[in-house]
């Protein structure tokens, strides 16, 4: 039998349209609530370009660049990073996979961490407000992954998946 054959895929997984639009519309009321009523940005234009650069750049990228680390780590491979997912060039494990689909938990960890060190030094109240939206955003990112994690929850860790950025393929292993 042919490894990565039609018979033998079982699933694909997908962020089904409904899904992206609540974590979408959750995530620009978070965002906007914290323009308006928290941050006060509009005042404030140095600000407003660390709040846009923070949540519309670094956080997606460092959201896969924690996929593709874990999966590098894991399988020697390298992944492809583009903006808002990544790519695995080489099938790997479902147990590997479940792995990778959990490491952007460490960006809410990190954003965590930096939100407890920034109240206990008594820094600027900004900068507090600033860092606990990351930790909302970087939850809000992580819904997607949670979704493949619960679709995956039946299946063997010795399957094998394709993932191929908006999607992935899941295969039986047949060795
Ligand atoms: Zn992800």
């Amino acid at each position: 039998m042919v490894p990565f054959s039609d018979s033998n895929n079982i699933l694909i997984l997908r962020t089904p349209t409904w899904l992206r639009l609540i974590i979408f519309i959750s995530e620009l009321s978070v965002i906007l609530f914290g323009w308006n009523n928290l941050l006060h940005l509009a005042n404030n234009p140095n600000a407003s370009v660390v709040f846009i650069v923070l949540f519309f750049i670094i956080n997606p990228f460092l959201h896969e660049k924690c996929h593709a680390f874990v999966y590098n780590e894991l399988t020697g491979n390298k992944a492809t990073i583009s903006f808002a997912n990544c790519r695995f060039n080489k099938p790997c494990t479902v147990a590997q996979f479940r792995l990778t689909l959990l490491s952007p938990l460490f960006i809410v960890a990190l954003y965590g961490i930096v939100l407890g060190v920034l109240i206990w030094l008594q820094c600027p109240l900004i900068l507090v407000q600033l860092t606990a939206l990351g930790v909302i955003v970087a939850l809000f990112g992580i819904c997607g992954d949670f979704y493949w994690l619960f679709l995956l929850r039946k299946i063997k860790p010795s399957y094998l998946v394709i993932d191929e950025g908006v999607s992935a393929r899941v295969y039986k292993d047949i060795s």
